[in-house]
């Protein structure tokens, strides 16, 4: 059920910021959030390329403490809010399902 739940989140989430935050844009806002799921192709480098009890923050080089904080450069800069916004959004929920992961029995 988690991971359902985690993919459902990764879709809902920036919907509902783009709402929130870009009503008149919010189609082209949602689409360049969904966009920046694409860090999660740094998964293909790892050996197995998913393993639904390891934590990708701090594993996959993408979703890495040090890159975390150029996400959140990103978002603070105009241009590039909406990239910025959508990769923290996702890092944010990776980490929670980190957190899931180890609560769980
Ligand atoms: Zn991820």
């Amino acid at each position: 059920m988690r991971p359902i739940i985690h993919m459902i989140l990764h879709f809902v989430l920036p919907a509902a910021i783009a709402k929130g935050y870009y009503p008149r844009t919010f189609l082209r806002a949602w689409l360049i959030m969904m966009a920046t799921m694409l860090i999660d192709l740094d998964h293909l480098l790892a050996d197995p390329i998913y393993d639904p009890a390891r934590c990708s923050i701090g594993f996959h080089p993408l979703h890495h403490y040090s890159v975390i904080l150029v996400y959140a450069l990103a978002a603070a800069w105009s241009k590039t809010r909406l990239i910025g916004i959508g990769l923290l959004i996702h890092v944010f929920l990776d980490g929670i399902d980190c957190l899931w992961m180890n609560y769980e029995v």
